[in-house]
């Protein structure tokens, strides 16, 4: 049954209110108050009961069915809704907006807030070491705005792009969106490549005014720009209908400020998550973040992601790990106090949206302890930036907020005394009520004689007096005891002087919890006028955070202080791979790097598995190391800033685009070779290899060329052409190495050192035999090898006529003798039969050698 085909006329009131609010959000999952639950019906139930794994029942609504429905508990509604969101549902919260107890007829219903991928701001939703960006994709003539947010720091970027679709959906890749919301005008290719290829949620949304936000786009000049964020700002404004105060101005970014790396560059080097598994766990961030706060854990994967290329200001951060280590009681010091911090940009964040409670302003009072202390620390390496303390604000939080204050804020103990007379009036009349009944159970013990007579409090009729039943009798008419209410093995009674003082009593507390929770938010209005001042704070923080986490990964690991030199020539000796040092079981063999001012092409040759690849990952995250301003794995580090590293690693075939190895080669390859300028690094890992052998080696040959007379980039280059190694004779600035193995009795060693000059052995074969093929099939591979060692010139025509494909698949195979014999019972066949047989086999044995000869 859908909710669009029903009668309405026959519905209930409620169910007409329900469709009328579906029917504005006819793409988001309603969740639609209902006292203690939050029930989803129609379509939205039976999708929902599905994913949540909830019951699905019905519902009288009128019509001659019931219609389908499901539920889920208020109280732990959270885990549903990010299961549904988690799937890139949209889920709608539809709140009751009136008191039922006081409302005649059905209360008012409206959603309050549409939570999405974007927009997730629940702390427990969110992985506190990533941003969760949702952005915004507008088209002008000719180019797109490109601006995002993270809605629970508040963060705003804004970029213009280039009306490329593969430019456009690159970079929203590369910024790690969640959530996409574009204009009508957004081609459609994009949308679709976006939502169906990278899963992201898109929505169509067109801008209206909001205003408010001024501030956040004043300095920018750029009209796009201005348009583009006011996009992002009203669809947030629609779905969260709340106040975005903590929102910071646009920073605007563009192309040429970093370090450019492409999306395949950025996975293929491992830089946040491993390729194949996906994990955060053995790549390069996991190996740099010795973070203490969640906000350092944050910009660390900013700064991987954006290596500089200023080069004051990868001195800068140099300068700092350098202090950092050899001042290490300071460092130590750092590290005591930032352990301390709080998620201070969440914090902020939680404060304006209204949603802190007072056990999140504790935490902010906590991490504001510490700032006169990191502040000192900072003073003392002459840090280039003064940390603001904040004391009027902390003074404010110590106070007036309880330290262990309870979760909700209805139920008081939230308020320090000393800090608001009133509130210490009444809590001085509650507690003489309290006072009171302790005297009074005292001097009723007395007056009565009865020891274990008790006052105790139920909801129902308020204090009492409770005397156990052998006592009874001991209770006299004079006392004024009125019976209320008889237990097994007690009675209960209340008194008119209990019930005086207990209306006093209740009325204190009730006033007390409504005052309190009046001052908390006073309190918190207060905290949103130090925002900004809060988000200046995190930004120093996580900075030196992260710096400091830099110094303790260089110390633990032996790197090296890069030098960065204007000229162009690279000399990294003993340079290791930073996560394969960390993760392999033995040794990790350090190699050089070395490409003087007059050599741009390093053409590296070697058998598989001797370690080109890793080689070459090396060098690229050696150099994205030294621009985030890192130590690195090194015994000496000279290179100068890159503008750019291209990439074609590894097997990276683009499966979901269907696109063949090569073709993903090609369209990489020319990506690289119409961007690169001479300050880019480019690593090409055996180009070529997914085409024919001559094809492929022309074409290599031909980008080698390129490269090196047209681009001038340095470069390395892998390759198992060894005809391509010539090329040292005629391209001056390109020069030969390789990675030597050593070989015994036939079997290898990989010692992965890489030397000068070319190797001209494939031991392909070898790690066949160590990959423990089938003997056979070693061999039959050990045969071909010869045919191509013997007969150099015509070997490709030959092994095509005289080696075809299916040998290779059929290994091993049966000889036709032995085919026959197999088909023999000897029980069976008499003794003529049998010689003639052995005849006929005989024959057969002959023309198979016969045959062979041919062959070879
Ligand atoms: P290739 O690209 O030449 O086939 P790889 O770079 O993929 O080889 O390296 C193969 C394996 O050898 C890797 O899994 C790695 O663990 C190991 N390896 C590579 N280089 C080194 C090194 N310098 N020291 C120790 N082990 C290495
Ligand atoms: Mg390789």
């Amino acid at each position: 049954m859908k909710y669009s085909e029903v009668d309405v006329s026959k519905l209930t009131p409620m169910m007409r209110q329900y469709i009328d609010i579906k029917n504005k959000y006819k793409d988001i999952i309603i969740f639609f108050r209902l006292g203690d639950f939050y029930e989803m019906f129609f379509e939205d139930a039976i999708l929902a009961s599905k994913i949540l794994e909830v019951a699905l029942t019905g519902r009288n609504a009128g019509l001659d069915e019931r219609i389908p429905m499901c539920g889920v508990p208020y109280h732990s509604a959270q885990i549903y809704i990010e299961k549904l969101v988690e799937q890139g549902y949209k889920v709608g919260i539809c709140e009751q907006l009136e008191d039922p107890e006081t409302t005649k007829g059905i209360v008012k219903r409206d959603v309050v807030q549409i939570i999405s991928k974007g927009t997730l701001i629940d702390n427990e939703s969110l992985v506190e070491y990533e941003n969760n960006y949702i952005g915004s994709l507008v088209y002008f003539n000719n180019a797109y705005g490109l601006s995002y947010t993270d809605i629970s720091t508040g963060e705003l970027y804004v970029s213009i792009i280039d009306s490329n679709i593969s430019k456009v959906i690159s970079e929203v890749i590369n910024t790690g969106l969640k959530e996409v919301v574009v204009s009508e005008k957004v081609d459609s290719n994009i949308i679709s490549i976006l939502k169906h290829q990278f899963k992201l949620v898109i929505t169509v949304h067109e801008s209206y005014d909001i205003s408010g936000y001024e501030k956040l786009y004043s300095d920018l000049n750029d009209f796009r720009m201005i348009e583009t964020i006011k996009h992002l700002l009203s669809y947030i404004d629609q779905t969260q209908k709340r106040s975005l105060i903590h929102f910071q101005k646009a920073v605007v970014k563009e192309e040429n400020q970093y370090l450019k790396m492409d999306v395949h560059t950025k996975r293929n080097l491992e830089l946040t998550e491993t390729l194949r598994l996906k994990q955060r766990n053995h790549s390069l961030i996991w190996l740099l973040d010795k973070t203490k706060t969640a906000m350092g854990s944050r910009l660390l994967k900013k700064w991987i992601e954006n290596p500089l290329i200023n080069k004051e200001e990868i001195n800068r951060r140099h300068d700092i790990v350098e202090t950092l280590i050899k001042e290490f009681i300071i460092k130590n010091d750092l590290q005591t106090t930032l352990q301390e911090v709080y998620d201070l940009e969440r914090l902020s964040g939680r404060v304006a949206f209204g949603n802190c409670n007072a056990r999140d302003l504790i935490q902010l009072k906590n991490s504001l302890k510490v700032l006169p202390d990191i502040k000192a620390s900072l003073e003392k390496i002459n840090y280039y930036k003064v940390l603001d303390t904040i004391d009027e604000l902390y003074e404010l939080l110590e106070k007036s907020i309880y330290e262990t204050p309870p979760v909700g804020l209805k139920e008081g103990y939230l308020i320090k005394e000393g800090y608001n007379s009133e509130l210490d009036e009444l809590k001085d009349l509650r507690k003489g009520g309290k006072d009171f009944l302790a005297r009074f159970e005292a001097e009723e013990r007395a007056r009565t004689g009865i020891k274990n007579l008790k006052i105790g409090y139920n909801k129902v009729f308020g204090y009492y007096i409770e005397v156990s039943k052998g006592n009874i009798g001991l209770i006299k008419d004079e006392y004024g005891y009125e019976r209320k209410q008889t237990l097994s093995n007690c009675e209960r009674y209340i008194s008119p002087i209990l019930k005086e003082k207990e209306a006093m009593i209740l009325n204190a507390e009730e006033k007390i919890i409504e005052l309190e929770y009046q001052l908390f938010v006073e309190i918190r209005e207060k905290v949103k006028e130090y925002i900004p001042r809060l988000q200046e704070v995190s930004k120093i923080i996580s900075e030196i955070d992260v710096l400091q986490s830099f110094s303790t990964v260089a110390e633990e690991n032996n790197y090296v202080r890069p030098v960065i030199t204007d000229e162009r020539f690279v000399n990294i000796t003993s340079n290791r791979h930073p996560v394969v040092e960390k993760v392999i079981d033995g040794e990790f063999v350090p190699n050089n790097i070395i490409m003087d001012k007059n050599t741009d092409i390093l053409l590296i040759t070697g058998p598989n598995m001797a370690g080109k690849s890793t080689y070459m990952r090396q060098m690229a995250i050696t150099v994205i190391m030294a621009q985030i301003g890192s130590f690195v794995p090194a015994n000496e580090a000279v290179m100068p800033i890159f503008d750019a590293i291209y990439t074609r690693i590894g097997a990276s075939d683009d499966l979901v685009s269907g696109e063949s190895t090569f073709m993903v080669e090609m369209k990489e390859a020319n990506y690289a070779i119409s961007n690169a300028t001479k300050n880019s690094l480019i690593l090409f890992d055996e180009l070529g290899r997914g085409t024919a052998t001559f094809d492929g080696m022309a074409l290599a040959q031909a980008i080698i060329e390129y490269i090196h007379n047209e681009i001038g980039a340095k470069t390395i280059f892998s390759t198992h052409y060894h005809e391509l190694t010539d090329l040292e004779e005629t391209l001056p600035r390109l020069k030969n190495i390789h990675v030597s193995a050593h070989e015994e009795n036939g079997n290898i060693t990989f010692l992965h050192k890489i030397k000068e000059g070319s190797v001209d052995k494939s031991y392909g074969i070898h790690v066949a035999k160590l990959a423990q093929l089938p003997t056979s099939l070693i061999n039959r591979a050990s045969a071909i090898l010869k045919v191509y060692e013997t007969t150099e010139a015509k070997r490709d025509i030959k092994i095509q006529q005289v080696l075809p494909l299916d040998e290779l698949v059929n290994t091993p195979k049966k000889s036709a003798v032995e085919q026959e014999l197999e088909l023999i019972n000897p029980l069976e066949i008499t003794p003529i039969e049998a010689l003639n047989i052995l005849y006929k086999l005989k024959q057969k044995i002959s023309e198979e050698k016969n045959e062979e000869e041919v062959k070879l």
